[in-house]
């Protein structure tokens, strides 16, 4: 019998990257898995986002290990659109008891900067969509009276700045403040909300020209510096980018009864990133005040 045999999880953003491990990872544990994934680019998103094929390719790997899936083409911006998805899992498997709020979308700008439409998208995407998230799937649980597992995807990145994505840092930030208003609002029904923490995870998110150069340090970088200078970011001896599989380890314990106590918190999935001292990615293209010096 596996850690999870009989529960059913609802994970957005599960077409590729960590969405998918996540679903990998807790169907692995005998979980049924309902995903709702936009599938589809968003233009201030400046590297490619996933494609109904991605979303398909999860739905193969998930009825590859005996589990069932329900995948939904949807966007987390829309509440008609998550309230429909989470009214489709509990038709078709009775309950929702692991909520894992995982999609979301990164780009680049200095704050001042940024354009209206990418504060807006990112905002609208990876913190109203996971208030929206919760919206629609969180009357479910409560009216079952089964308790569950919430788990938000934060990152690093709500816990500390960051140069060139204000916008991500501000979204990520207010849902570690969701995670923790849902935390004690839940605790009566029995229902935990965590959030993880990913650190510098390699998927496509972070696998295109402006993220090497971020990591690279300068323009025209190249995937080899990206990976060069990931090492950078992590206290871990030999640890690059980590993998997406890495943080599901972290969503399967909270989704289990081993963290049952556990309620309230935010784990960094990061090799230690958060401890190196003083360290935050600079901007590349920053211009010191003193430029003389
Ligand atoms: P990814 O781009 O591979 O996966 C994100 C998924 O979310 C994609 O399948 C995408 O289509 C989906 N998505 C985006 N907008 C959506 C919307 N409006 N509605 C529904 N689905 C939508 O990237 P990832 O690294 O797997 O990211 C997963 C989560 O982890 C994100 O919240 C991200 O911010 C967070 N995170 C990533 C890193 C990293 O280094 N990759 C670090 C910290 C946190």
């Amino acid at each position: 019998m596996g850690r999870l045999t009989g529960r059913v999880a609802f994970i957005t953003g599960g077409a590729r990257g960590q969405g998918r491990a996540h679903a990998l990872a807790l169907a692995r544990e005998g979980a049924d898995i309902v995903t709702v994934d936009i599938a589809a680019q968003i233009d201030t998103v400046p590297y490619e986002m996933s494609t109904a094929e991605d979303l398909q390719a999860t739905v193969d790997m998930v009825e590859e290990l005996d589990r069932r899936i329900v995948a939904i083409q949807g966007d987390v911006r829309s509440q008609e659109q998550l309230d429909a998805a989470a009214s489709a899992a509990v038709d078709t498997f009775g309950h929702i008891d692991i909520l894992v709020a995982n999609a979301g979308i990164w780009s680049l700008g200095r704050l001042w900067e940024l354009t209206d439409q990418a504060w807006d998208d990112m905002i609208d995407v990876s913190l109203t969509g996971v208030w929206r998230t919760m919206k629609a799937v969180l009357p479910h649980m409560i009216e079952a009276q089964r308790g569950g597992s919430v788990i938000l995807t934060s990152s690093v990145n709500g816990l500390e700045g960051a140069g060139i994505y204000a916008h991500y840092v501000a979204a990520k930030h207010g849902v570690l403040g969701l995670m923790r208003a849902g935390a004690l609002e839940l605790a009566p029904y029995g229902i935990r909300c965590n959030a993880v923490c990913p650190g510098f995870i390699d998927t496509k998110m972070t696998d295109w020209q402006g993220a090497y150069e971020m990591t690279g340090g300068h323009e025209g970088a190249t995937r080899a510096e990206h990976e060069a200078g990931a090492y950078h970011w992590h206290a871990l001896a030999g640890r690059g980018l980590l993998k997406p599989e890495a943080v599901s380890g972290a969503v399967l314990w909270l989704a289990s009864d081993e963290s049952q106590e556990v309620t309230g918190l935010a784990i960094p999935v990061d090799a230690g990133h958060s401890i190196l001292p003083g360290f935050s990615p600079a901007p590349t293209t920053v211009r010191p005040v003193n430029d003389s010096r």
